[in-house]
């Protein structure tokens, strides 16, 4: 396993991916009964940007200010229009994690700051430096289970839980030829032991169609809702276009927002007037 998020921390992709998981979970707090947020990839859950930029043996381009730096440059910006709730709610919990911005929040810090006291929060990491940093960040939590596990097996191991309401984040590093494959196959498992779970899964875009096809076999197949959106930034010629969400199980109070907030994505972090969105249900309420 060689990959390193901090390489990316804070780029457009995080911040598309924890925007919505503000909006997500806000949404899901709606009602005051506990919530299990599970994190199958949780990463370290905070980045040092300056380390970031410096690479292991030589200087790398740094993504951030790409991502959370034109957001929070174009969302105050005189003459923008007001972003929606969730993105001033999520430029507020960045700030709160770093205020000078010199750090940048993985998923597993912003989950503990959303989490109310009855919420509980399980979090996977198996690279062992990634684990002991977040141990070391958020292991004390009463609230907060770290775990060194393979984060698919937890959808088995951990879910449904007692709570009956949560919330799955699946954010895997898509470096291995099989993770496809292996994502199908534990989504498959976690949706047939939890049924009413949202769950959220971040996916890059790239010439090859593995998102596609995954989007189509879960149109084809009979289940919960699914809603699919995209944010494109980059040429094809790039690699990585953009990256997307699929979400299962929306909560029905975030779908009205969630259209608004595509949109201003594709606003604050177009790239020489690039930022194409797309949306659509790939399976509705049957
Ligand atoms: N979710 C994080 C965030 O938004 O801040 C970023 C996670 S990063 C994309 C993917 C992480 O998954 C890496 O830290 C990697 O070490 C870890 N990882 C890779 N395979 C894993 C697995 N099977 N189970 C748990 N963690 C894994």
């Amino acid at each position: 396993m060689n990959y390193r998020h901090h390489y990316h921390a804070g780029n457009f992709a995080d911040v598309m991916k924890h925007v919505f998981l503000v909006a997500i979970v806000r949404a899901l707090q709606e009602k005051p009964k506990g919530l299990l947020l599970l994190d199958t990839h949780a990463g370290r859950g905070d980045y040092d940007l300056a380390a970031a930029a410096a690479g292991d043996s030589r200087p790398r381009q740094p993504e951030h200010p790409l991502g959370i730096g034109l957001l929070a440059a174009r969302a105050e910006a005189p003459g923008e229009a007001a972003p929606p709730p969730a993105v001033r709610e999520y430029l507020r919990l960045v700030r709160a994690h770093a205020p000078g911005g010199e750090r940048y929040p993985g998923s597993p810090q912003l989950l503990a700051r959303l989490a109310r006291p009855q919420d509980r929060l399980f979090l996977c990491e198996l690279q062992p430096d990634e684990f002991a940093a977040l141990r070391r960040g958020l292991g004390r939590r009463p609230q907060v289970s770290v775990q060194p596990v393979d984060g698919y097996t937890s959808l088995r191991s951990v879910l449904p839980p007692p709570e009956r309401r949560g919330m799955i984040l699946i954010d895997p590093p898509f470096e291995a030829l099989e993770e496809w494959q292996r994502l199908r196959d534990a989504l498959t498992q976690g949706v047939n032991r939890f049924p009413s779970g949202t769950f959220v899964i971040w996916h890059p875009v790239t010439a090859r169609a593995d998102a596609d096809r995954l989007g189509d076999d879960l149109a084809a197949q009979p289940g919960p809702p699914a809603w699919s959106c995209r944010l494109l930034v980059a040429p094809e010629a790039e690699g990585m276009r953009g990256c997307g969400l699929i979400i299962i199980n929306p909560p029905w109070t975030f779908m009205p927002e969630a259209p608004q907030i595509l949109k201003a994505l594709g606003r604050l972090l177009r790239r020489n007037q690039l930022g194409e969105t797309q949306s659509r249900w790939l399976r509705r309420e049957s």
